[in-house]
């Protein structure tokens, strides 16, 4: 059993951005590292598919975003309990299919000379103190160094001790018809006028073998693992509000998990990217994420993996708590506990009042800078809305 400095587990965006990132920074790693996914390529991942500018032009930075069929989008509408916005951007993002958006990825991966072992499914880790062994149902592999980029169901994180997270959602898709009103295949829609789901829905148009549909779903954060409303009961009500029948469509339902601030995102020799870490708990974003958690350790590893690999992990976490990334995930998650929790009717007017917070919103899916203008007006409201307090409290950490 020959051993490697590094293995990431998984090959969704986190993954393979983690092993881009890392050759980027280091080419001579490129033979030495490997990625190992339980599935063989093209495979089905469950998901609306929004990639925001954010994730892509990280992707354009390393000369690596795939060139796969997608539905741009230039506006985003939000619809609250009381009443709705929009605001539209030249560029916000785009609508791709993961089938085709992460086979491509791992072509290009493939192709700057990282090793992608297909079929390969972790069953359990060993940690010894000079390493780590894979146990799969292809045999054994050693490395210096684990990366879980493995999702919501992640095994590198239980082999770290952590729980679940209790920041947990159901999700459930369908992709249907595009229906006579809906003209405006330029936007993407969220609706969260729904009181009694801790939640929203979503209509994003996309494309599935050449056919434009919309791709329609439902996301329920399960705050402090409560459960509550029946998901797919509430989904066929809205759906059946629409004219369309939710048993006449593919029913596609997952689980997410939002990052707790309070989690470590590494240990020992082992590193937690994306999904496996924890992503946006408010929106359920998580492809844009995964990109940037996996530029962040990549860049970070092509660095670390040359000293003393014993608590990589660690130093993993302490420098994950100094990025941007994190600081934006720490607001996602107070934002997201109190959206869906006690602070819900004073948030959304805060949100339908103007153009101001979405506007914001749309320029930090971007990656654009912010409109100065707007920002103070978001921030002002904000802070007759007692929003302010909220987000400077996330800042603080406390
Ligand atoms: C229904 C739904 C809709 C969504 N819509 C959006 C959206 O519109 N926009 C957005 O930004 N985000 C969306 N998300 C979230 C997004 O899909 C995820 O956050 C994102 O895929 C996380 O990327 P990742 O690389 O961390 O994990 P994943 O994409 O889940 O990849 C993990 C990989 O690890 C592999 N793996 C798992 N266990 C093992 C193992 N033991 N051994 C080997 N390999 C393993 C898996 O097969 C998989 O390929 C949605 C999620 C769901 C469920």
């Amino acid at each position: 059993m020959s051993s490697h400095p590094l293995i990431i587990v998984g090959a969704g965006p986190s993954g393979v951005t983690t092993a881009l990132a890392l050759v980027h920074a280091q080419p001579a790693l490129a033979g030495r590292i490997v990625v190992v996914e339980k599935h063989h390529f093209p495979r089905e991942k469950y998901c609306a598919g929004a990639l925001g500018m954010r994730g892509e032009k990280l992707l354009l930075a390393m000369d690596a975003m795939p060139d796969v069929p997608s539905c741009p989008f230039d506006g985003i509408r939000f619809r609250g309990l009381f009443g709705q916005t929009e605001a539209r951007l030249a560029s916000i993002g785009r609508v791709v299919r993961r089938i085709e958006f992460d086979h491509a990825l791992v072509g290009i991966a493939r192709a700057r000379g990282v090793r992608v072992d297909e079929g390969v499914n972790v069953l359990g880790l060993e940690i010894e103190s000079d390493g780590v062994t894979l146990k799969t149902n292809r045999g054994r592999y050693s490395a210096g160094v684990v990366v879980g980029a493995d999702g919501v169901g992640s095994i590198v994180r239980k082999a770290m001790g952590l729980p679940r997270g209790d920041l947990r959602a159901q999700v459930l898709e369908l992709d249907t018809e595009i229906l006579e009103h809906e003209k405006d295949l330029s936007m993407i829609d969220f609706d969260a006028a729904d009181r009694d789901l801790p939640g929203y829905y979503w209509d994003f148009p996309t494309v599935v073998e050449g056919q434009a549909l919309m791709c329609r779903g439902a996301y329920k954060l399960l705050v402090d693992g409560t459960d509550g409303a029946d998901l797919r009961e509430r989904f066929a009500a809205r759906l059946r509000h629409m004219g369309l029948s939710i048993d006449r469509y593919k029913n596609k339902r997952y689980a997410e998990r939002g990052l707790e601030v309070m989690t470590a995102v590494g240990k020992g020799r082992l590193l937690l990217v994306g999904e496996a870490a924890g992503i946006d708990p408010a929106t359920g974003e998580g492809i844009a994420q995964a990109i940037e958690y996996g530029t962040v350790a990549g860049t970070f590893v092509s660095e670390a993996l040359a000293r003393d690999t014993r608590d990589i992990g660690g130093a993993f976490d302490a420098h994950f708590r100094t990025t941007r990334l994190y600081r934006d995930l720490r607001i996602r998650e107070r934002f997201a506990r109190h959206f869906y929790g006690r602070e819900r009717e004073s948030i959304d007017r805060f949100f339908v009042e103007s153009d101001a917070a979405i506007h914001v919103g749309c320029q930090h899916f971007a990656n654009e800078p912010y409109d100065g203008l707007k920002l103070v007006e978001a921030g002002a409201r904000a802070v007759s809305h007692g929003v302010g307090a909220l987000v400077e409290r996330a800042l603080r950490g406390s």
